[in-house]
């Protein structure tokens, strides 16, 4: 699950297990500035609990194509209807659909997006169904912060805060998917990797550079696992340090610490320039 999507592996291990193990919340509150990856969370999660084979989701039973077309009915999507969603959406469209059973499997996936732009109103209504909860329907709510609640819905919700990881694990994430690609002369693949990361914090950017270098190097020089800081890459630094040479690699990281001196050039020609000169 969330195989191509951001998110943090704590979180990524924590909502895996939940499915797999058939023990899923009545309630979450999924919560993070990036909006579209914790949307497509959102999405893929409920695909994932009502998917009916065994490895979740599979993408090939009839229930996960109509998730990905959009048209599966037991996930009642709700957006807001112009700059908030309103009482009368929660009680139209999840209070008084929320008792009728599900269409074709044992649970229903209520997903509301924005869900921070609900005024009080509306989080009171939520609260009670939220009170009344039965077995088979699922509410998830996605919001960029979970400021915007009462601590009576929160503490009614499983929360998952996405903002704090996303960030640097996206960044990580392409830059040793870049770091791969300059390791087998996919040059194509290789500029779309550094157009990706010149539109990232700069500075993050070739940090997590020269940690993944440092890693290469440390782990081709010692042949031992614990000395890798990026614990979640640690196979592809393994198969990077048999194809990377150190002495490059070194000389690589020292170029990017002078580039850190004196950081004003055009920031794409940088980090471009940083993955050739890698190059091997
Ligand atoms: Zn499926």
């Amino acid at each position: 699950m969330f195989e191509n999507l951001y998110v943090p592996d704590n979180i990524k291990n924590t909502l895996s297990l939940s499915v797999e193990n058939n023990k899923i919340s009545h309630a979450y509150l999924f919560c993070g500035k990036d909006e579209k990856t914790v949307a497509a969370a959102a999405e893929e999660f409920a695909k994932a609990v009502l998917c009916k084979n065994a490895h979740k989701p599979c993408n090939e039973c009839s229930s996960c194509k109509k998730s990905d077309f959009g048209s599966n009915p037991d996930i009642i999507k709700i957006f807001p209807q112009g700059a908030s969603i309103s009482i009368k959406q929660i009680k139209q469209d999840l209070i008084k659909t929320i008792k009728m059973l599900p269409y074709e499997s044992d649970k229903k996936i209520y997903i509301v997006y924005n869900a921070d732009t609900m005024q009080k109103p509306a989080q009171n209504s939520l609260l009670k169904t939220l009170e009344e909860a039965n077995n088979y329907a699922i509410i998830i709510l996605c919001a960029a912060s979970k400021n915007s609640f009462y601590p009576t819905i929160l503490s009614r919700c499983q929360t998952y805060d996405f903002t704090e990881y996303v960030q640097n694990e996206k960044v990580a994430d392409i830059v040793f998917k870049t770091l791969e690609c300059a390791a087998r002369d996919d040059y194509e693949a290789l500029m779309e990797g550094c157009h990706v990361l010149s539109e990232e914090n700069f500075s993050d950017v070739l940090m997590q550079i020269s940690s993944a270098l440092r890693d290469i190097m440390a782990y081709s020089l010692s042949k031992n696992k614990n000395i890798i800081i990026n614990k979640a890459k640690t196979d592809k630094i393994i198969r990077m340090s048999e194809i990377y040479n150190t002495d490059k690699l070194k000389k690589t990281v020292d170029y990017i610490y002078d580039i850190r001196i004196n950081a004003s050039a055009n920031r794409k020609l940088i980090i471009e320039s940083i993955f050739l000169y890698l190059g091997i």
